[in-house]
């Protein structure tokens, strides 16, 4: 499966609640960048620059992390977050599937407005180490600016600040639409002004068309 949106539709959001139902597993493509950059590798230095001017990854290098992923996971289902997020990636996934022999079949896209999104990001905090994401309004620590879990400190993502999000913004309008096209058909989409909002319907699609998706 895959899920499409704009960053910060709740695509982690909704993965994460399916990862807890369901025996799936995610791979998410932001998470295994910012984990470069906690390493310090020099792919993470890169990333960094790039996730701060709000600027995408060259193709080639995004599909180098999804690849090992992709296979590693052969025999399970999962979820791609955060990959294809323009046409040109959907033809090397297309590509990468084929040669496992392996087949796509849940395309879901979130639509969530502007101006939501906008107010989402400013609240966002996350706990880089393992990408645990809070939201001051509506999913806030326990205790203010520490993760639950280990109670290290909490940070902004390096890119989402005001500047940089409307250039990932612009840049999610201009691949959205040549993407959905390459899906043609096959995409389900879910809109909502909150995950909450999304989740039922999301919920729904999947038990639908996995009536047998073994359960947690
Ligand atoms: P995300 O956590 O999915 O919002 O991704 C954070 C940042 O990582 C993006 O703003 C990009 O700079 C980079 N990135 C994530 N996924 C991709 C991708 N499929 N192609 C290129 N860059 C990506």
């Amino acid at each position: 499966m895959i899920i499409l949106g704009a960053p910060g539709a709740g695509k982690g959001t909704q993965s994460d609640w399916l990862l807890q139902k369901y025996s799936i597993e995610t791979i998410v493509v932001g998470q295994l960048l910012r984990n470069e950059i906690v390493k310090g590798t020099k792919l993470g230095q890169f990333a960094e620059k790039k996730m701060k001017a709000g600027e995408l990854l060259a193709d080639d290098i995004v599909l180098d992390l999804v690849k090992p992923e992709v296979e590693r996971l052969k025999d399970k289902d999962w979820i791609l977050d955060g990959f294809p997020r323009k046409a040109s990636q959907a033809v090397l996934l297309d590509k990468l599937l084929s040669n496992d022999k392996e087949s796509l079949n849940f395309v879901a896209s979130l639509r969530v407005p502007d101006e939501v999104i906008l107010k989402r990001i400013e609240e966002r905090f996350i706990h880089l180490p393992s990408g645990r994401t809070y939201n001051l309004s509506f999913n806030p620590p326990k205790v203010a600016g520490k993760d639950d879990v280990t109670d290290e400190p909490l940070s902004q993502r390096p890119d989402d600040n005001a500047t940089t999000f409307a250039a990932r913004l612009k840049s999610f309008h201009e691949e959205n639409e040549p993407l959905l096209a390459h899906y043609e058909g096959a995409v389900l989409k879910f809109e909502g002004r909150s995950s909450k909002e999304i989740w039922p319907k999301l919920e729904k699609a999947i038990e639908e068309r996995f009536p047998n998706l073994k359960r947690r």
